[in-house]
């Protein structure tokens, strides 16, 4: 019986892990959840499940619960979790992977942010603490999964992207893209911000610099091919040239389970068993990078290293918040991130300190660029 802790509990990712938590009542416990500010749906989570400690991170919504954001190191730093799986959207979840692996835990992490703003950090944490880190998000989960047990050898990886809903449209038309538009996700369905970060193609620079930390691989070596249908989820390629791919249906419930499990497996009956037929043909074409601005502004940042890619984080992070609050139009995101990197000269990311000033820097700076377009 191994404990798992849920930051996030609430969001998209948190409830497909207790889905499959829930399945899997004989291998696992839940003995802390946490959320942001979903006081109700975390009553309803706390009497199904139990758990030891529950926490919501905004101050002041006490439901006789700790509050405030201290709650998310409490609940990943608990002695009787063996695993945190970090669902925690954005900058926020950073600390408390931090905090997690320095107490031994295994982190599975859907938080590609915190990779994002510290890999170094995370890694360095990893190793003084003895955790580890195994990734929740899909094309990581499917790395991870053609790798274990094999030598590595590892050459190349080839992360698939969906494209997003505006993968087709005129350059001019995707501009002006609606809130409603950027929602609509065509395979996935996920929280706001990664949604809006699909549509951008954000998201895929995101994880480009999560597989940099993850397997330890130059940008080099690193590529995206959009693939609509969401069925291959990426590509390996070794040194002999051989390539080895993961497939399944869209759904996050195996790569949380995988998570959970790595290096081994358990049976799963809540899973859609793959079919080649019903999955259709499969297609392949290379991103429009002209229109999708944001995947070679984050690309950059990542090649640029220290604390450049916290500057696109939170860039983008602030720019995201500002499109869904209908204070500026979908084409000024990239405008926000691009203008945030060029005032910034990336320092070395030596500490939590200067990666967090990076962050409250950029955050300044995006904002004076949001109500500027206003
Ligand atoms: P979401 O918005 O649905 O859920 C976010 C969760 O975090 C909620 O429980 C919310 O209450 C909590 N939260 C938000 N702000 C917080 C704060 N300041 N302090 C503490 N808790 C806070 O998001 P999601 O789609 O579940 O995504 C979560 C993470 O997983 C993101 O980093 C995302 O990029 C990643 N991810 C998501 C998917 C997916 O299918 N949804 C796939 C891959 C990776
Ligand atoms: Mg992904």
């Amino acid at each position: 019986m191994r404990g798992v802790a849920i930051l996030g509990s609430t969001g998209s990712i948190g409830r497909t892990a207790l889905d499959v938590l829930r399945r899997q009542r004989d291998h696992f416990r839940v003995v802390a959840l946490t959320a942001g500010r979903n006081r109700d749906a975390l009553a309803a989570q706390a009497a199904e499940w139990r758990p030891g400690f529950v926490g919501l991170a905004q101050p002041g919504l006490n439901g006789g619960w700790p509050t405030g954001p201290d709650v998310l190191v409490e609940a990943a730093t608990r002695p009787d979790a063996d695993i945190v799986v970090n669902a925690v959207v954005g900058a926020a979840g950073l600390e408390a992977t931090l905090a997690a692996l320095h107490a031994g835990k295994r982190v599975a992490l859907a938080n590609k942010e915190t990779l994002v703003m510290a890999g170094d950090l995370v890694r360095q944490a990893a190793c003084a603490g003895g955790g580890e880190i195994v990734p929740v998000d899909s094309e990581h989960s499917a790395v991870l999964q053609c790798v274990t047990g094999r030598d590595s050898g590892m050459d190349r990886l080839i992360l698939t992207c969906s494209g997003g809903p505006f993968r087709e449209w005129p350059a001019a038309r995707v501009l002006q893209a609606t809130v409603e538009e950027a929602l609509r996700h065509p395979t996935w369905s996920m929280g706001q911000k990664i949604t809006v970060d699909s549509a951008t193609l954000a998201n895929k620079a995101l994880e480009l610099i999560e597989a940099h930390h993850l397997f330890r691989l130059p940008y080099d070596a690193l590529e995206v091919v959009i693939h609509p249908q969401s069925i291959v989820h990426a590509f390996v390629e070794f040194c002999d040239g051989s390539v080895i791919a993961q497939l399944g249906f869209p759904s996050m419930e195996l790569p949380i389970l995988y998570a959970l499990t790595h290096p081994g497996r358990l049976p799963d009956a809540g899973v859609r068993r793959f079919d080649p037929v019903a999955a259709g043909p499969l297609t392949f074409e290379p991103p429009r990078s002209d229109v999708f601005r944001a995947l070679g502004a984050g690309i950059a940042a990542g090649r640029a290293g220290g604390t450049a890619p916290a500057v696109f984080n939170a860039a983008n992070e602030v720019a995201v918040a500002a499109f869904l609050d209908r204070a500026i139009p979908f084409g000024r995101i990239s405008d926000v991130i691009d203008a945030v990197l060029a005032a910034h000269a990336p320092a070395p990311a030596t500490s939590l300190e200067v990666v967090q000033e990076a962050d409250r820097w950029a955050r300044v700076r995006a904002r004076e660029h949001v109500r500027s377009s206003w």
